[in-house]
């Protein structure tokens, strides 16, 4: 019999990695199939904390853990049939349904954050020999369940409906990569602009290093208050085995665009996506969070999850204990160097639903 985790982020960890299957789906609660971000997840609330459960995956169907909704209105967590605890899973927010012309253009994620891909094609993605094998940014658009580019007006208008309806604190906006040498940065200071001039919602943009630095301050400027730019795995190898066209924009000029996007945003705010079990070390992993951290970049490292409909759909997980070797320390270093979740503005590094890093975080200070 597996043994339940002593403590909340090694049990957070543990269904991150393993995923758990949902005995009886209710209608009420939100899920997401496909997709940009974190696909193929229920966002569940784990002791206060929220996470996004992977449970339409290969190893969530095979997990020892499970999610019941009781005849008394109750939901638990089981492990190998064993009660673990009451938990709660997100319902499905009111903005939802008020759609605007083409469909819903957001996405909730975990429960106060706000979501969009803007743009939803790609040029890594156009060619397949060179796409991120990990994305499934194509998989909604082939799907009919979004529009390939939301406009300025769409995204004002939902963020504003998922403020007033359903009190949403953040908001992140993610693009596919255009073949323009500003990477995604020119849609999002539209977008961002138009955002702002309708609801006052602290806003994170996620998109590649742009060819000119002139667009950190561009965007700054627009109302974006935190900045992703994903390095996704660490190696050169692995980069380049596992994003070969992404791959192309090496760690080195990451590090420039961080240390330049830094003087704009200021430290904290600027953000990385870092993506563990892809076959990085926990060494590598932690050796380029050092560098990033001493840049004032907060280094989000997540667990893998493999998306089906992926090249990497039968690609494993990375266990808890891999996890733990990685976050545990990083969650020191990050306190050590003052570097904190909960200052950043907006984004994925401030919801910090993807990973149990925040945990770790709060565990070691
Ligand atoms: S961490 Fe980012 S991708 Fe994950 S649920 Fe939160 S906002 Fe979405």
């Amino acid at each position: 019999m597996q043994n339940v985790p002593a403590t909340r982020q090694q049990l957070i960890t543990e269904l991150l990695t393993q995923g758990v299957q949902v005995i009886n789906p209710q209608q009420e609660h939100v899920s997401r199939h496909g997709g940009a971000g974190p696909s193929d997840h229920q966002a569940m609330n784990i002791d206060g904390v929220t996470v996004m459960v992977p449970i339409y995956t290969h190893s969530a169907h095979r997990s020892p853990w499970q999610v019941k909704h009781e005849a008394s209105g109750t939901t638990r967590l089981y492990n190998l049939s064993i009660p673990v605890k009451e938990i709660s899973i997100a319902h499905k927010p009111r903005f939802y349904d008020r759609q605007t012309a083409d469909g819903i253009p957001a996405t909730l994620h975990g429960t106060d954050v706000l979501a969009t891909t803007v743009l939803q094609t790609c040029i890594r993605y156009e060619n397949r020999a060179k796409a991120c094998q990990f994305c499934a940014i194509g998989q909604s658009l082939a799907a009919g369940s979004t529009i390939a580019r939301k406009t300025p007006q769409q995204l004002a208008e939902v963020a504003k409906a998922a403020v007033e309806l359903d009190s949403v604190k953040h908001m992140v906006m993610t693009t596919g990569t255009p073949s323009g040498s500003d990477r995604g940065a020119r849609i999002l200071v539209e977008s961002a602009a138009a955002i702002k001039a309708a609801v006052d919602l602290p806003l994170q943009g996620q998109c590649e290093p742009p060819g000119d630095a002139v667009w950190f301050q561009r965007m700054k400027d627009a109302g974006i208050d935190a900045l992703g730019m994903h390095l996704e795995a660490v190696t050169p190898a692995v980069r380049a085995r596992i994003m070969p066209g992404k791959a192309q924009v090496s760690v080195e000029q990451y590090l420039i665009a961080f240390a330049d996007a830094v003087a704009v945003f200021g430290r904290g705010q600027v953000s990385t996506y870092i993506l563990a079990g892809l076959g990085d070390t926990p060494g590598a992993i932690l050796s380029l969070s050092e560098t990033l951290i001493d840049l004032g970049v907060y280094p989000f490292v997540v667990p893998f999850v493999p998306i089906s409909g992926t090249p990497l759909e039968h690609h494993a997980a990375p266990d808890s204990t891999f996890m733990t070797s990685i976050l545990q320390p990083l969650g020191q270093m990050l306190n050590a160097a003052n570097l904190r979740s909960s200052d950043i503005k907006a984004g994925c590094g401030r919801c910090g639903a993807c990973s149990s890093l925040s945990s770790f975080e709060q565990a070691t200070a």
